[in-house]
């Protein structure tokens, strides 16, 4: 490895929500800093799709009323926060597709097709194994997740659903169309699921007069842009790292290009699934090994749709759908100043829907998600144009949208993957440990920063 041209007391890899906090703390306290980052942007999964118009996000929009760190961010570099909570309302109302079949909620309690048991026939299946995993909820606190105490409940989210009484059919139904973590309700934790659910209760319990959430009025992207813009060390753009080596005096971060970095420390905010590409020396050991070289990210593609014409006017079912098939949940987004306004569509796919998706050339993936909106609303016929198309999984800098942990996996190694390898803190969504999303990155962040400033 040819020696570091830029030296600093900090090395910082990635300039994601993760990686900026960590940089933003460290400066605060003294420290020099250096961020480099693979791509010609900073804000990693944060991306605001500008060229799609006013407000389109690829990445996380959504900042929950609690999100005390991205909120003082953004506050304190003067991004102006727009309240959603008006918008959110409509999130709730979509219809849901079967089998070729269009059934409006309200149809839904009754219908022949709904398998859940008892009074859980009113949920619809979207949002059934959240409102449960909110009702049956044994954490207390989110951060109780990877308490020893709650281990019982790293099982499959099957056979959690199995003990409420949940048959074959009703599992399936209720978790796995388009999930959020893995394939199916086999392949997922039941503890990850109450984390979440654990998080999202405190969202609301922090919620100031009713507001819900927000998102930033120019673009989420402006949070991660002005971060960076604070800093008063330098982010290195177009910087692939390709290996880390460790020696008693710190490390050396080489990039693709052959720049070098060198630090008595190093922050390295990548997906798992991205630092299993990088060398380390010396390699990982033991249980975070494993963590770095087994951690899942879900996979998750938008198919981005203009609407010619306010098509479910003439067809009388709301904008939204739910689906069974390759159109994923088709949401209808509505990013201007008037909320009730329909601005475009996203078609959201995960876990098999979004690797259907990206095993097809772009504009194949957009046909197909028209042609199975097309086949269930006639009204749709020729009202909907494909714009875009954005594929996390495929994204070689993210390999996935979020991370998500199989059965038993939390025992396993959640607690010890952060743990310090030598000079290298690490830090990302995937290692925040009472957070989730934006939050969670930036908590994972501070806690990197932390760590070096006590070391
Ligand atoms: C579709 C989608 C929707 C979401 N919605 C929400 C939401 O509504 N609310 C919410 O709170 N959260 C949401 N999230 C999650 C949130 O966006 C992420 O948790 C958060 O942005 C992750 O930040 P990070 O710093 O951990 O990782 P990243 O943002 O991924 O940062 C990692 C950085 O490392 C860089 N990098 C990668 N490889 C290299 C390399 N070899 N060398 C140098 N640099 C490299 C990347 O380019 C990137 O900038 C969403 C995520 C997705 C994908």
């Amino acid at each position: 490895m040819p020696a570091p041209r830029h030296r600093s007391d900090v090395v910082v890899i990635g300039a994601g929500l993760s990686g900026l906090a960590a940089a933003l703390h460290l400066e605060a306290c003294g420290a020099r800093v250096q961020v480099v980052e693979a791509q010609e942007r900073v804000g990693g999964r944060v991306h605001s799709m500008r060229r799609l118009g006013h407000r389109q996000e690829a990445g996380g929009a959504y900042i929950g009323a609690g999100y005390r760190r991205v909120i003082a961010a953004a506050e304190r570099q003067g991004v102006e926060l727009a309240d959603v909570t008006a918008m959110l309302a409509f999130f709730r109302e979509q219809e849901l597709v079967l089998g070729g079949e269009l059934i409006r909620q309200s149809e839904w309690p009754d219908h022949p097709r709904n398998p859940f048991p008892g009074e859980d026939r009113a949920l619809m299946p979207w949002t059934c194994h959240r409102v449960l995993a909110v009702r049956e909820n044994p954490l207390a606190a989110p951060g109780d997740w990877l308490d020893p105490r709650f281990a019982a409940h790293d099982v499959p989210v099957s056979e959690w659903l199995a003990g409420l009484g949940f048959g074959e059919d009703a599992i399936h139904l209720g978790y796995d169309l388009n999930p959020s973590f893995g394939d199916d309700a086999r392949a997922a934790s039941a503890l990850l699921g109450f984390f979440r659910a654990a998080f999202s209760v405190e969202q609301r319990r922090l919620a100031p007069d009713g507001v819900l959430g927000y998102t930033a009025r120019d673009g989420v992207q402006r949070i991660p842009e002005s971060m960076a813009g604070a800093l008063r060390g330098e982010v290195h753009f177009g910087r692939a790292v390709t290996a880390i080596a460790c020696d008693r005096s710190g490390a050396e971060v080489a990039c693709a290009d052959g720049a070098v970095y060198g630090a008595p420390h190093v922050v390295c905010s990548l997906p798992f699934g991205v630092l299993r590409g990088i060398a380390v020396d010396p390699p990982f050991t033991g249980r975070q090994a494993e963590a770095v070289r087994r951690l899942e990210a879900q996979p998750v593609t938008q198919v981005y749709l203009a609407p010619r014409s306010r098509f479910w006017e003439e067809d009388g079912y709301r904008p939204s759908m739910f689906t069974d098939g390759p159109a994923g949940m088709l949401a209808a987004s509505r990013n201007g100043d008037d909320p009730s306004e329909v601005t475009s569509f996203t078609a959201w796919a995960m876990g098999r829907n979004a690797r259907r998706l990206d095993g097809l050339p772009e504009a194949e993936a957009g046909r197909l998600v028209l042609a199975a909106i097309e086949a269930v609303r006639p009204a749709a016929r020729g009202q909907l144009e494909f714009v875009d198309l954005k594929s996390w999984g495929r994204d070689p800098f993210a390999r996935g949208g979020w991370a998500w942990f199989r059965p038993g996996e939390i025992n396993r190694f959640a607690a010890e993957m952060g743990r310090p390898h030598g000079p290298i803190r690490l830090c990302g969504e995937h290692l925040a440990r009472t957070a989730r999303g934006m939050e969670g990155a930036m908590e994972s962040g501070e806690r990197a920063a932390r760590d070096i400033l006590a070391a």
